[in-house]
């Protein structure tokens, strides 16, 4: 299925908006929808020879779908990779990911602080059928590499993560995988392909949840996975025309235009999120702050490195209290108290999100396994949004300036 022809050299930013299929003998200017779930073929030696070769025409919407397959052209010139290919959400990327790649007896280390889903998924369902997982420090190369073993298939990382933004050396664990013959796969959730693009820093592999920045204003579920096209292709392809994980046209149609303007949100977002962080770290009711971006963050460096030196859309910080149910009662206060932020779990949206993790997104944990976390009751994360940077400090100007 042939791209677009486009001059070689062009810039990630041309490519962000240029790359797609063909245009339609309507020769329209924006990317077509194709809500179809089947295709008519001309005859039965076309149609035998796209069942034997999907790569040769479209069949099928389980297969592939022509406004899946310009998402998918555009998301891998972005992250720089030969080929991608979508699924319904980020998870089911995952599971894609995992379903190609690992047979029972199979042993996978990944971070401990990754998404709460992917930790079920590695350290429960997979469980289940003969998979084993280590679960590791994000930031102690150390661990990863003492937790290798000759059976060892997958390393599995996320950075920046959700909620403390503790980043990883996604260099450093290519290096532990690729010495045991092992593969590093990256969620790359967080940053995106317009700050981080994990495969120039030597992972083999980019997990993406469509659901985030990419889409960017919070419409539809998608995920996808970029890499080399002998697993793009020949691994993933059939996982997803067999498993059936496969992402809607409408929702690929969907991200494929919020990926036009991915780069100038992240820029603009990850300013304003700086920007929030400076003014947290000043404010007398606020005793951390956790952004990459900021000097004290303890991996600042590496993540100015990493990340196009930009330290992303995602800040967390603690509010005071003398224990746990007064840090609480403080950080409900300062949620409950703004006016202009969505009172919401999910990010990566041009509207700000406040949530107070210890009680949603971290909620199933035992306060021991929270502490160990680092999640405490004083914790509140904010996704940054495209709001006047005077209005989102006013907002939690609201809550911080009242407490008791
Ligand atoms: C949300 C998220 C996912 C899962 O994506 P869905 O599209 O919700 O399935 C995976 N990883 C990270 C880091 C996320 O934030």
């Amino acid at each position: 299925m042939q791209g677009k022809k486009l001059p070689a050299g062009l810039h990630r930013d041309t490519l962000a908006v240029r790359t797609a299929l063909e245009p339609s003998q309507y020769g329209e200017n924006s990317e077509a929808l194709y809500l179809t779930s089947g295709f008519v073929q001309s005859d039965s030696e076309t149609m035998a020879r796209r069942f034997a070769n999907p790569q040769e025409g479209f069949t099928y919407g389980r297969t592939s779908n022509p406004t899946v397959t310009s998402f998918e052209q555009r998301l891998a010139a972005m992250e720089g990779t030969e080929a991608a290919i979508g699924a319904s959400t980020g998870m089911g990327a995952i599971l894609m990911l995992c379903m190609g790649l690992l047979k029972a007896g199979d042993h996978v280390i990944c971070s401990r602080s990754v998404f709460g889903s992917t930790m079920n998924l590695f350290g429960k369902e997979f469980g289940k059928f003969g998979v084993e997982t280590t679960f590791v420090s994000q930031t102690d190369v150390a661990q990863w590499r003492a937790a290798v073993r000759p059976n060892t298939r997958l390393l599995f990382a996320e950075t920046p993560t959700n909620p403390l933004t503790d980043v990883c050396d996604i260099r450093a664990l290519a290096d532990i995988a690729h010495g045991c013959g092992a593969l590093l796969a990256v969620d790359n959730c967080f940053c995106s392909p317009a700050l981080q693009r994990p495969t120039e820093l030597g992972a083999d592999l980019v997990i993406h949840s469509g659901t985030k920045y990419l889409d960017g204003q919070g419409r539809v579920m998608a995920g996808a996975i970029c890499g080399p096209s002998r697993l793009i292709v020949d691994v993933f392809g059939p996982v997803v025309r067999t498993a059936g994980m496969t992402l809607s046209p409408f929702n690929a149609w969907v991200v494929l235009k919020g990926l036009e303007t991915l780069n100038i949100r992240m820029q603009a977002q990850s300013a304003n999120a700086l920007a929030v962080a400076r003014f947290l770290e000043r404010h007398p009711a606020v005793s951390r702050v956790y952004y990459p971006g900021l000097e004290s963050h303890p991996q600042h460096e590496l993540a100015m490195r990493q990340q196009s030196g930009l330290g992303g859309a995602v800040v967390s910080f603690d509010v005071r209290g003398t224990d746990p149910q007064s840090m609480r009662t403080n950080a409900f206060h300062v949620v409950d108290s703004s006016q202009v932020m969505s009172i919401a779990t999910n990010l990566g949206d041009t509207k700000s999100i406040i949530t107070h993790p210890a009680t949603t997104s971290h909620g199933r944990l035992t306060e021991d396994q929270r502490q160990a976390a680092g999640i405490g009751q004083g914790l509140i994360r904010l996704a940054v949004g495209l709001e006047h940077i005077d209005d989102i400090k006013a907002d939690l100007l609201r809550g911080l300036d009242t407490l008791a």
